[in-house]
């Protein structure tokens, strides 16, 4: 009863068996015609082998490493065709996707990831940013243009959420009565997004899954890569920043080269917080973890000079992560140290809760739009096995830019804000649960705490300094 998208060619290589890969493999298995045979997952931890082992998949349990991947990676992909979906931690993206160009194979992964290390050994802040790694990813487009196509940085956020922004700029439009066609290049986007007074974007995440057990203390505990989560939030705090802003933070840094749409500020972006707003919880305090879609939202919807914008949004990540994520996060920075258990809540073991994920537009006629994803675990479990709600928004958004790769296989490199957002929500919404628009009243001015002076604007409610929580 599951539509086949397309079939593929040659070798399907999944590098990284975690939360993602193995809940990315029923859906690959489920939406496309391959030969069995030749698909192959690669991953260095060998308690993810006896799975594979007794679903009958191959597997190799070796790490890809700088000094490994190009003998690895061509001994796999010897015919000039094939998929790499890279799903791993600590590979470099941008060497991984440049050897599947030359190697005329297909690829795709849900970050600009760096190779082991890029996190924590890089000294100096700013090139440890997301906008140095997607710089990086760029200048290699810009470079290298067209060929071979190599999907970056598509799940869930990155990645589904560019395409939700496009849907909310949609119904904003149709909602406060505009007769819009739906653009069909960047600067089309761009312009409708000024002319709908839209002054920003804050990729709005509201995660509910819990299980029945009490976090344990000394125990990192998330809805999915623990790893991963740990990295980023050790980034600088990063935000594309919009031409609508008059004020600017004591500890921001600007860029001085590339596309110029981010700022990071000197504070780890896990322990910065932010007011934002999700339907679940209405206000909320959300962290200000880095993201590459701040920095290409912010730069795709650039009208102007990239030095000097007539417009652009700001737009960041406001992310409460599940319950215990937040308390596992509160004892690591508390302690100074990271836990050295990490555990990422299993479908069958939480009891309650949803991921709520979506784009709030604000600054507009309608004040504030959410669109997104309120996917529950309970809905999860019936839609695909082996992933929690968390993991379904991320790996349905992964098998979209499959799709889509496969459909558009000369385009180059592509991150999501460049694809076709309609054909994607296509392959994507059976697995969102309700994808829903509300609109709000709230500003960041409202809900506050009175008896403390405080440093807002009170003559515009989105300014970013009313959005920070000091
Ligand atoms: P995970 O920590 O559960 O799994 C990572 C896997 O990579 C592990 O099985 C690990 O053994 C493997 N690995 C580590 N080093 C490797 C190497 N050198 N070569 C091959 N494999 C290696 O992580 P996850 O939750 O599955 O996430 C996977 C990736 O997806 C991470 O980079 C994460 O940041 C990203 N992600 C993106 C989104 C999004 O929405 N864009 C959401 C979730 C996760």
């Amino acid at each position: 009863s599951h539509p086949v998208y397309g079939h593929i060619d040659g070798p399907i290589v999944i590098i990284g068996f975690g939360s993602i890969g193995k809940g990315t493999l029923p859906l690959i298995q489920r939406h496309f015609d391959y030969d069995a045979d030749k698909l192959l997952v690669i991953d260095p931890n060998p308690d993810t082998h006896l799975f594979l082992s007794q679903h009958g998949i191959r597997h190799e349990e070796i790490a890809i490493t700088k000094e490994n991947y190009r003998e690895v990676l061509t001994r796999l992909f010897p015919g000039k065709c094939g998929f790499c979906v890279n799903l791993s931690v600590d590979t470099s993206s941008l060497d991984l996707m440049k050897l599947c160009r030359e190697l005329g194979v297909l690829y795709i992964d849900t970050v600009a990831e760096p190779w082991a290390g890029f996190y924590f050994d890089t000294e100096n802040n700013a090139d440890r940013t997301n906008y140095a790694l997607r710089q990086k990813v760029r200048d290699e487009k810009a470079a290298n243009p067209g060929g071979t196509t190599a999907v970056n940085c598509c799940g869930a956020n990155p990645g589904m959420v560019s395409w939700f922004v496009k849907e909310a700029l949609l119904t904003l439009a149709r909602d406060t009565g505009r007769a819009v066609d739906t653009p069909t290049d960047r600067a089309g986007w761009a312009a409708l997004m000024q002319s709908l007074g839209v002054k920003g974007v804050h990729i709005a995440e509201r995660d509910t899954q819990a299980r029945r057990l009490p976090r344990p203390r000394g125990t990192f505990v998330n809805t999915w890569s623990v790893e991963g989560f740990i990295s980023e939030g050790f980034q600088p705090a990063e935000l594309g920043w919009g031409t609508h802003e008059t004020w600017f933070p004591e500890n921001g840094h600007r860029q001085d080269s590339g596309c110029l749409a981010g700022i990071w500020l000197d504070r780890p972006g896990a322990i910065t917080r932010v007011h934002t707003w999700c339907p679940t919880p209405g206000p909320q305090f959300g962290f200000l973890v880095t993201h590459n879609e701040a920095i290409s939202i912010s730069d795709y919807y650039t009208v102007g000079d990239a030095a000097a914008p007539e417009f652009r949004p700001t737009c960041h990540y406001a992310y409460h992560p599940c319950d215990d994520a937040v308390l596992s996060l509160h004892e690591m920075f508390g302690s100074g140290r990271q836990q050295s258990t990490h555990e990422i809540l299993d479908v069958d073991e939480i009891v309650e809760g949803i991921d709520e994920l979506g784009v709030l537009l604000y600054g507009h006629e309608k004040n504030a739009l959410w669109f997104g994803s309120r996917l529950s675990n309970a809905e999860t479990r019936k839609l695909a096995p082996y992933q929690n709600a968390t993991g379904l928004q991320v790996t349905s958004a992964v098998l979209a830019g499959m799709v889509w790769a496969l459909e558009n296989p000369e385009a180059g490199i592509v991150e999501t804000d460049e694809m076709d957002h309609i054909r994607c929500l296509e392959v994507q919404r059976p697995y969102l649960g309700p994808v829903e628009a509300h609109y709000t009243d709230w500003t960041p001015l409202q809900d506050r705490w009175e008896h403390f002076p405080e440093d807002i604007d009170e003559s515009d409610p989105w300014q970013f300094r009313n959005v920070l929580a000091t």
